[in-house]
């Protein structure tokens, strides 16, 4: 099933009757002007173009992280159509109601969007077509958000791939089919725009208290931004090295492009494009590594547009009977790194202050709260969801069920991540933990991993004081661990 696509061919057959007529560009996910089919189309059309923003009812409340988000994004988007001699529309409510509305304000005759994969978007979206149908418009959905769409990549044997390596390698054979489009010049303004709400006024952005100082100077929301993240990781030096810095915290040894992605203010084209120009000069084992993890993402959407329900339903359904038994009264202790692994804690802390989690951090804390917690992974979800500013619901979804053993081509239930060991290994020095836990920094990087190990008169030199400045370990590692897989066990029973 495709996402109710208009061909090329229905929108040139229309054309000639709707050319230079009012066209309306319907930006969601994609808040940029270049590399945007949607925004290119309509400008092919010829007459004025009508850019709008909707924020919708009826999805999956977005979580505070990206609100703070949205809002700068939406500033940012505005900010370039205007550059370009158009304007940015933003409306709230039914996009049914709101197009047909906005339709009738402008005498729009064709309306462009984006597509995206997700349930809700996707029946939202199934819903507007009809309508816009039946008025005889030009209803065009288009491609510029994945490199493949779900219904691109399928096996031989028919159906879509639920193992990654032979995924992506059908991904590479086929082939990525364009280079990444160049913003218009120019947007030709109709009379006059439609009635705007003001942005200031969707209360997207935290008061009392004001948590998102520390983000705000970890970011910068924007195509602008996107793009210099880009230029700076591929330039100076951020992608070489990659394969291995990648899994080091401490480092900014990742592009950190994932909130600019999930916003759609960089299209997958534009950093394929990029990173695959000839003139950049990137070894190839870091270069395929980093195009590898772009693949992933575009697995992920795989998987949900074929799960649907990817975020809120095992997708090997003999987890449903997976006992559960942690204490889910403990969660805050995990949301606020409070959990006594340092490890542990550092990635939840950085979490809060930035909006933001290295990979690796995030699978060490996924894996802490599954395994040793016993906590079902949708609790983990659900705070990533309300917390990180590239909440993703492919991504998202598809990474927690990785962790937990229960998704598609997931890591064994069995491997278990050991919070001290993956310190120990991935931050070498204890700069990360450092960084995020200050309260341990003085330590001796020996003890770090598992301060509960230390000596008392190494901890009192260091100003700790374990269950006072800082926990003591909430579960012991080898506990938790036999726990886990006796529960696992049950599960293969149940199977
Ligand atoms: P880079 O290493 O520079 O990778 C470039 C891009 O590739 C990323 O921006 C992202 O779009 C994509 N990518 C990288 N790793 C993955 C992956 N494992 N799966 C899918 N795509 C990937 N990523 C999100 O974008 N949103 C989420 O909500 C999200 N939740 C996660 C939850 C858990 C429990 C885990 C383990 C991972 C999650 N990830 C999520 C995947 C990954 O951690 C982030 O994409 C990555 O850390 C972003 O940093 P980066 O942009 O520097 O990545």
């Amino acid at each position: 099933m495709k996402n109710g696509s208009n061909t090329v061919s229905e929108s040139v057959k229309t054309k000639p009757s709707n050319a230079c007529k009012p066209s309306i560009v319907w930006f969601r996910r994609d808040l940029r002007i270049t590399d945007n089919s949607a925004l290119r189309e309509a400008v092919k059309f010829g007459g004025p173009v009508i850019c709008v923003f909707i924020l919708e009812s009826g999805q999956r409340a977005i979580g505070g992280a990206s609100k703070w988000w949205l809002h700068h994004s939406l500033a940012a988007l505005s900010a370039s159509i205007t550059q370009i001699g158009g304007q940015l529309v933003l409306r709230r409510g039914n996009p049914v109601e709101i197009l047909d509305d906005l339709v009738d304000a402008s005498g729009a005759q064709n309306v462009f969007w984006n597509r995206r994969y997700d349930a809700a978007g996707m029946e939202t979206d199934k819903r507007v077509k009809a309508r816009l149908t039946e008025r005889n418009l030009v209803a065009q959905s288009l491609k510029s958000n994945l490199l493949f769409e779900p219904w691109d990549i399928e096996k031989k044997s028919g159906g879509y791939y639920k193992v990654y390596t032979p995924f992506k390698r059908a991904c590479l054979s086929a082939g990525v089919d364009r280079p990444a489009l160049a913003a218009p010049d120019r947007l030709l303004s109709p009379e006059a725009h439609p009635d705007s709400d003001t942005l200031e006024d969707w209360g997207l952005l935290p008061t009392n208290p004001d948590w998102s100082k520390t983000i705000a100077a970890t970011w910068t929301p924007g195509e602008e931004g996107a793009k210099a993240r880009l230029s700076a990781f591929l330039h100076d030096d951020g992608i070489v090295g990659y394969r291995e810095q990648r899994n080091l915290p401490a480092i900014e040894g990742t592009s950190r492009l994932s909130p600019h992605i999930a916003f759609g203010e960089i299209s997958p084209y534009q950093i394929w494009s990029a990173a695959t120009a000839p003139d950049l000069d990137i070894p190839a084992q870091d270069l395929e590594t980093f195009l590898s993890e772009v693949l992933w993402r575009e697995f992920s959407y795989t998987l949900l547009f074929y799960n649907p329900d990817l975020a809120s339903r095992n997708f090997q359904p003999r987890f449903d009977g997976f006992p559960w038994e942690g204490d889910a009264d403990r969660l805050p202790l995990w949301q606020n790194g409070q959990t006594g692994y340092p490890m542990v804690d550092a990635g939840l802390r950085q979490l809060w202050q930035t909006g933001w989690m290295h990979n690796r951090v995030r699978m060490i804390t996924a894996s802490f709260l599954v395994k040793h917690m016993l906590l079902d992974w949708r609790h983990g979800e659900d705070w990533f969801w309300d917390t990180l500013v590239d909440a993703d619901p492919a991504n998202n979804a598809a990474s927690w069920q990785w962790v937990a053993g229960s998704g598609a081509d997931a890591a064994p239930y069995f491997r278990i991540f050991n919070p001290m060991s993956q310190g120990e290994k991935f931050d070498r020095e204890g700069a990360y933990i450092r960084q995020f836990v200050p309260e341990l920094k003085d330590l001796p990087t020996k003890y770090l991993y598992a301060p509960w190990k230390a000596p008392a008169d190494v901890l009192k030199k260091a100003g700790v004081e374990l269950g006072k400045t800082y926990p003591k370990p909430i579960v012991e590692h080898s506990l938790a661990r036999e726990k886990a897989l006796s529960a696992f066990a049950k599960t293969k029973e149940a199977a």
